[in-house]
């Protein structure tokens, strides 16, 4: 058993188990995610025969780093080693605010998804991540920045589909939520789905502090179909309502992500197609430029980007084009799994 398996309540009841008493369950979430200790040797407040007892209950991390490669722009990505010997990415970008991290987060092992587009997605799917298996790629990282957690930002963008990993993902972000572990504050968690309607419409419901991003890519279903083959399943008939009803009940304001793949889905009329799809919702849409080297699709030339992003904002549609991350480091989710695969 992993130690960030258990919430507070479950480390209470470990120490309770072998005679301890519960309020060490505190200090114990304090190494774990403030102090980011390395083991429970580190916990140095606790008694002897407790860190002793604890060893012998619980694994201290479920991954183990075999490979990782750091970008010239900063970004870092690694590939972690599971018990079970399967293999997942991770990252860690820079983010707007001086010093501070995002993490990128697998959620499965591969993806049952299957976008034509994507490394990971073209690799099939193997398992749904544990929570300390999901927790555990955050802290990886957390400790290898030392000092206290510079990680300001936690996002469900690596491997897997994380809608259909829900609970375990629902679990580990109230880990992260929680004044005992990260302490993250609304809106510095997002959830990225391909579009699963049942699971947008159960988040709705949650009462966790957590982001939706929805990965769109297309304004109409056939181009969609082709890329997203989820979208047969759930069409933008059934997928727009679940994202508006999202809104309402949440008052949260939903991203849209489109990655722009060259002579695909670049042009002025997908630009319109989706002004048009998404025109009055309090929405933002996300452009990103095709990571090169992904299944043998091509980034659009710089101007065909601009001119996008400038065709939705004339169209009243708040853009931001997202800063492309470790092209040198093969950044795109699955890409260095897949090299290590060779
Ligand atoms: Fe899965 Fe995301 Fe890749 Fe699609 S893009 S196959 S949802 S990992």
């Amino acid at each position: 058993m992993d130690i960030t398996s258990l919430d507070l309540a479950g480390t209470e009841d470990l120490l309770l188990s072998f005679g301890e008493p519960s309020y060490r369950a505190k200090q114990v979430m304090r190494w774990i995610y403030g102090g980011l200790a390395k083991s429970f040797r580190d916990m140095t407040d606790l008694p002897a025969q407790t860190r002793k007892k604890l060893d012998g209950a619980a694994s201290f991390s479920s991954v183990i780093e075999i490979n990782h490669l750091a970008s010239r722009n900063g970004a870092t990505k690694a590939l972690l080693i599971l018990e079970d010997g399967n293999t997942i990415e991770t990252a860690l970008l820079p983010s707007s605010k001086a010093g501070g991290y995002t993490a990128c987060v697998s959620s499965q092992v591969g993806c049952p998804v299957g976008c034509c587009f994507c490394v990971t997605g073209n690799q099939g799917f193997k398992r749904n991540l544990s929570v300390a298996e999901i927790v555990d790629q955050v802290l990886y990282f957390a400790r290898r920045l030392e000092q206290e957690c510079r990680i300001m930002n936690i996002v469900f963008m690596g491997m897997g589909e994380p809608l259909a990993n829900y609970d375990n993902v629902i679990e580990a972000i109230k880990r992260f939520n929680a004044p005992w572990g990260l302490a993250l504050r609304a809106r510095s968690i997002t959830i990225s789905t391909v579009g699963l309607v049942p699971g947008i419409e159960k988040l709705a419901k949650e009462e966790i502090q957590v982001g939706l991003a929805v990965s769109l890519h297309a304004a109409d279903d056939k181009l969609r179909t082709q890329l997203v083959p989820i979208n047969k399943k759930y069409p933008l008939v059934k997928l727009m309502p679940a994202v508006r009803q999202y809104i309402k009940a949440t008052g949260r304001r939903v991203s849209f992500e489109y990655c722009l793949i060259d002579s695909i889905n670049d042009g002025l009329n997908h630009a319109r197609a989706l002004a048009h799809l998404i025109q009055g919702m309090n929405v933002h849409v996300n452009l990103i430029s095709m990571n090169p080297g992904c299944s043998g699709y091509n980034k659009p030339k710089p101007k065909k980007i601009i001119y996008f992003k400038n065709e939705l904002e004339k169209l009243g549609i708040n853009t931001t084009l997202r800063r492309s991350y470790g092209t040198d480091i093969e950044a795109a989710c699955g890409q260095l799994k897949s090299r290590e695969l060779l």
